[in-house]
C-alpha cells in the first residue's frame, strides 16, 4: 500500500501567537503537490511543524504519516519512517564533506535499525553516491565540497536533493525557507524533483514563487493564506495566480467572512 502524509485540522502557535488555523492536506506517494501563498502566510510554519521543530506548538489537529501520528516522534524517527524533511542541521559543518555527511546519514539510519551495524561499506557507498549524482546530472566534485560552507542557495538545495536521492524517502517536503526568491534554488529543487519523481515518491514543494510551473509539474496546487489552505486545484490554479496574483483570493476570503 502506498504511504500518505495526512495533515488534519492542524493548528500551530509560535510564541503563543496562532499561525496555522486548521490546515488540511493529504500528500500520497507518487503525487507532486505545490503549496503556494504570500510571504508570512504560514508555509514554513507548516514545514517546521512537520519536521518537529520545538518552537512550533501544535495546539490542535494531527499529522499522520503512513498511519502513524508523528507529532509525538523525534525528528530522526520521522525520517526513519520515510519522511524527508530537508536538513535537520542546515548549518555549515567545517571539515565535513557532502559525501561524509551523506554516509553518516545512511549509517545513522542503519544503526537505528540495528545497533550492531558496521555501516555501509565504502565501495558500496561510493557506487550509490555516483549513481545518484549521475541520475541528478550533478558534477561528482560536489561530493567533495565542505557541506554548506559558502554554499549559494542553489548549492544548499543541491545538497538537499542529493540527500533525498540517497535516503529514498516515501514523502519529501521541500521548503524554500532560507532561499527566499532565489530562482537558482527553485530551479535546482524542481529539476531534482522532476528527476526523482515516480510512483514511490510523494513531494510537497513549498514556494511563493508564482511561476513555479515553468520549473515543476505538480498535479496539485494549494494556496495558503493567513494560516489556512484557502484554495486547491490543478496546475491551472498556479497559472491563474501568475496572471492575477493573490488579491482575488483575499477578496473571496473577505466575502466569505462577511
Ligand atoms: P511563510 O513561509 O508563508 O512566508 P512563515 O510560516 O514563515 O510564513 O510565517 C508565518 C507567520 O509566523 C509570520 O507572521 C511570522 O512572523 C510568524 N513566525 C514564523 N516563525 C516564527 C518564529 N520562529 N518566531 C516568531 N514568529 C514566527
Ligand atoms: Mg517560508
Amino acid at each position: 500500500m502506498s504511504a500518505a502524509l495526512e495533515i488534519r485540522n492542524l493548528h500551530v502557535s509560535v510564541e503563543g501567537e496562532p499561525i496555522l488555523k486548521g490546515v488540511n492536506l493529504i500528500v500520497r506517494q507518487g503525487e507532486i503537490h505545490a503549496l503556494m501563498g504570500p510571504n508570512g502566510s504560514g508555509k514554513s510554519t507548516l514545514s517546521y511543524t512537520i519536521m518537529g521543530h520545538p518552537a512550533y506548538e501544535v495546539t490542535a489537529g494531527q499529522v499522520i504519516f503512513d498511519g502513524v501520528d508523528i507529532l509525538e516522534l523525534e525528528p530522526d524517527e520521522r525520517s526513519r519512517l520515510g519522511l524527508f524533511l530537508a536538513f535537520q542541521y542546515p548549518v555549515a559543518i567545517p571539515g565535513v564533506t557532502v559525501a561524509n555527511f551523506l554516509r553518516n546519514a545512511i549509517n545513522a539510519r542503519r544503526r537505528a535499525e540495528n545497533p550492531e551495524d558496521k555501516g555501509i561499506p565504502i565501495p558500496a557507498f561510493r557506487k550509490l553516491l555516483i549513481e545518484k549524482m549521475d541520475m541528478l546530472k550533478m558534477d561528482h566534485d560536489f561530493a567533495g565540497r565542505y557541506l554548506n560552507d559558502g554554499f549559494s542557495g542553489g548549492e544548499k538545495k543541491r545538497a538537499e536533493i542529493l540527500q533525498m536521492a540517497v535516503l529514498e524517502p516515501k514523502i519529501a517536503i521541500m521548503d524554500e525557507t532560507d532561499s527566499g526568491l532565489d530562482i537558482d534554488a527553485l530551479r535546482v529543487v524542481s529539476e531534482g524533483v522532476n528527476r526523482l519523481a515516480g510512483p514511490n515518491l510523494g513531494v510537497l514543494v513549498i514556494t511563493h514563487y508564482q511561476r513555479i510551473l515553468n520549473y515543476i509539474k505538480p498535479q496539485f496546487v494549494h494556496i495558503m493564506m493567513d494560516g489556512q489552505i484557502v484554495e486547491s486545484g490543478g496546475p491551472d490554479l498556479a497559472l491563474h495566480l501568475e496572471e492575477h496574483g493573490y488579491d482575488w483570493l483575499r477578496e473571496k476570503q473577505n466575502g466569505n467572512e462577511r
